[in-house]
């Protein structure tokens, strides 16, 4: 198990132009790593991953599991390494990911963060299921269902990636959320930490896996500006 890389499924930028056929299967993911996050095939819903289980935060609210035969395509996921977390109590977003980002010196590295614990606040969105044919990004997730919960206790998952790394990913913090009992998950938009205990685990190694067997990636014509400009609105 190799603990120093993440594994990524496509590009965030392919999402931009609306690029949502999954091209990757969880089963074949997840040899790849046992936590991360994504999107389903039609961009539905919000994919949080742990401790080898996927689990699909659906725009009805609902959490369930996917199985190995469903497909994403975006994903990015890693294995975790052992290591022992550090407490973190009574932050908000923006002060904790300052904190992380400067403590851990982030800002040229790709990271997973980890947060285990209770939340006095926490405030989710949820991609909606898209039908073909696909709108872009933007327009897809114009109008999102928003979920909130508070005094929750939870996971938070995701991922630091340098911002030079915008568009092959999100450069910065990009965060999913899945409560300890799956009432509420979907891609982090608000929180506040209460007691928590947080992991941090650098990598050296960024692998990207493309889909190079989609007819409509082999012939999209990707525009840096728009998909900077689309991560920004879409994805933070
Ligand atoms: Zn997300």
């Amino acid at each position: 198990m190799d603990t120093s890389k993440i594994f990524q499924h496509g590009t965030l930028g392919l999402l931009v132009p609306g690029l949502y056929d999954g091209t990757i299967t969880a089963g074949e993911l997840l040899k790849h790593g046992d936590t991360g996050i994504g999107t389903l095939d039609g961009l539905n819903g919000e994919v949080i991953i742990l401790d080898g289980q996927a689990y699909q935060a659906r725009e009805d609210g609902q959490v369930r599991q996917i199985s190995a035969t469903e497909t994403l395509p975006f994903a990015s996921v890693h294995f975790e390494a052992a290591q022992a977390g550090t407490p973190v109590s009574d932050l908000g977003q923006a002060a904790f990911q300052q904190q992380v980002q400067a403590d851990n010196q982030l800002t040229n590295v790709f990271a997973a963060i980890r947060v285990d614990g209770s939340f006095k606040r926490v405030k989710t969105r949820v991609a909606p299921h898209q039908t073909k044919p696909y709108q872009t990004l933007v327009a897809a997730t114009a109008t999102q269902p928003e979920f909130e919960g508070t005094d929750v206790k939870g996971t938070i998952i995701g991922y630091f990636a340098p911002h030079l790394f915008q568009g092959a990913t999100v450069g910065g913090f990009h965060l999913h959320f899945l409560s300890a009992d799956h009432q509420l998950g979907g891609h982090l938009l608000d929180f506040e930490i209460d007691q928590a205990q947080l992991k941090v685990q650098k990598f050296a190694d960024f692998q990207v896996h493309l889909p190079i067997d989609n007819a409509d990636y082999l012939q999209e014509q990707f525009d840096n500006e728009t998909i900077d400009s689309a991560i920004n609105k879409a994805e933070r």
